[in-house]
């Protein structure tokens, strides 16, 4: 989608801080870091939302991808949270799927 803004991270239109890359995902930190380690995972190819997810080795691959990422980033081991955020009241912001890995500090729970 050429007006999708994660699309043209994928397409180079828009630099990012790319932390990792394969043939179906990207990795990059977050503009605005919430955790000393702050960074998305997204699939290549234009997915709005998880419920527009269909593609079961695409979701197992994202989720692998953040576990790979979290331990190259060494926060595998005390912990790290992931977080979809889904539609309006979900809180998304960015209508790209992407998973946040979020770690290097405690996490409370509930999430707000
Ligand atoms: P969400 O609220 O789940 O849609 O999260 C969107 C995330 O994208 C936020 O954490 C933003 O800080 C992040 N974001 C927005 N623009 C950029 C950008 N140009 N580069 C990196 N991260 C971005
Ligand atoms: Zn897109």
């Amino acid at each position: 989608m050429t007006d999708c803004l994660f699309c043209k991270m994928v397409n180079q239109a828009i630099p990012v801080d790319k932390v990792f890359e394969d043939e179906r995902v990207l990795a990059f930190r977050d503009i605005n870091p919430k955790a000393p380690t702050h960074i998305l995972v997204i699939p290549k190819q234009h997915v709005a939302t998880l419920n527009d997810l269909q593609d079961p080795s695409l979701a197992g691959h994202l989720l692998q991808t953040v576990a790979q990422i979290a331990a190259s980033e060494g926060i595998a081991d005390t912990g790290y949270r992931t977080v979809i955020n889904c539609n309006a009241a979900g809180g998304q912001e960015v209508y790209h799927l992407h998973l946040h890995l979020l770690g290097g500090r405690q996490m409370s729970w509930p999430a707000g």
